[in-house]
């Protein structure tokens, strides 16, 4: 089969041909029919070799959704045919976090070598994908596959950072969403289905903010020094009680941090060099921050029935799995609208 693979540090990735695996013990085999394209794929084939934790070559894609083609011996649970969307945040399954669903924050992965699909396992951007147990299978019950990909990820990341900032975001509150690219274009539309908070987006360029305003912010500025005084003015000099950083840079922490008052809730979800200073001295009295990582498995069931019910809608650009390299030219240009799906 063919798939996408980062080969060496460096490289762009590659189109190679390699061998269609079988689903062995618990594993189930999918057809690929979408697989999306993260950020988080570009920020690791930045790294250098030493800082790479894992081995090459790698197939990407950790957004993935199929048709179950095969199952292994010891699998049960799902359906040869059955159009399923992937969990990618595997887990041991037995931990007591696992138990939980937030098999991402499994106590044991390490410990067992366990490592997402893209992330380490092989990944979505193939025509077959190996998925090790059948658990981290979500019927897509009657979702566009295209659409429905970047849901496991792009989807399920903003959805576990913002919900437990929902109770605070009441009537006359506001959330700012920093970076309105895959995971903010969707993080956006889920405050405006699920808060009643006034949205404000940043980001860099006039298509970017013009994008976050069709998708449901409600004002949107240049992501720099004069987003505070924009803030302050919108907010009535209230300033912000949630701030969702979509970007992770030391520029927009610092943004971050500067917009925000007394009991407000920083939540970093870009991963990059920056960081928000908790101290005395550093941030207004009781401002939590927190750096979630994914989403959990019923989060995922969530999400799912979320677009489901046409409250978020998932932009997207397709490309074929030969064109796939340039979607990589793209992120990096910051051309893309919404999230880049490969469909082999
Ligand atoms: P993306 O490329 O689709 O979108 C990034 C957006 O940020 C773009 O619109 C870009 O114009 C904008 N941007 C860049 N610099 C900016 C700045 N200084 N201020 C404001 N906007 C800026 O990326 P994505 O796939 O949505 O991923 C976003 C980030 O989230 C990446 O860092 C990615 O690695 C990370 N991520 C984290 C998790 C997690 O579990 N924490 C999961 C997935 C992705
Ligand atoms: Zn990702
Ligand atoms: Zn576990």
């Amino acid at each position: 089969m063919r798939a996408l693979q980062y080969v060496a540090p460096g490289q762009p990735p590659e189109v190679r041909e390699v061998p269609t695996p079988t689903p062995t013990g618990g594993q189930v085999l999918i057809k690929v029919l979408a697989a999306g394209a993260c950020h988080s794929d570009e920020f690791l084939m930045g790294l250098p070799s030493e800082a790479l934790s894992m081995p090459l070559p790698l197939t990407l894609g950790h957004e993935g959704v199929g048709v179950v083609v095969e199952l292994g011996p010891d699998a049960s649970g799902v359906e040869v045919g059955e159009e399923v969307a992937v969990y990618g945040g595997w887990g041991c399954g037995r931990c007591r976090t696992c138990t939980t669903g937030a098999e991402q924050y499994c106590e044991r992965a390490s410990e067992l070598g366990i490592r997402p699909p893209g992330l380490g396992n092989p990944g979505a951007m193939a025509e077959y994908l190996l998925v090790d147990d059948a658990r981290h299978l979500v019927p897509l019950q009657g979702l566009d596959p295209v659409a429905a990909a970047p849901l496991t990820d792009a989807g399920l990341t903003p959805y576990h950072a913002i919900k437990p900032v929902l109770p605070t975001l009441v009537p006359g509150t506001t959330a700012v969403v920093i970076g309105a690219g895959g995971l903010g274009h969707l993080g956006i539309q889920m405050l405006k289905a699920l808060s009643s908070s006034r949205i404000v987006a940043l980001d860099l360029g006039e298509d970017k903010l013009a994008f976050a305003r069709e998708v449901g912010a409600d004002h949107a500025f240049t992501s720099d020094d004069s987003a505070i005084e924009a803030v302050r003015e919108v907010t009535g000099g209230r300033m912000a009680d949630a701030v969702l950083d979509f970007v992770g840079m030391q520029a927009s922490t610092a943004l971050a941090a500067r917009m925000v008052h007394a009991q407000s809730e920083i939540v970093v979800v870009g991963v990059g060099d920056g960081a928000v200073p908790v101290g005395m001295l550093t941030l207004p009295y009781n401002v939590r921050v927190r750096a979630p990582y994914w989403g959990t498995i019923p989060e995922l069931h969530e999400v799912l029935a979320l677009a489901r019910s046409g409250a978020i809608r998932v932009e997207t650009e397709t490309f074929s799995l030969d064109d796939a390299p340039t979607i990589y030219e793209r992120m990096h240009a910051r051309t893309l609208r919404g999230r880049a799906v490969v469909v082999p």
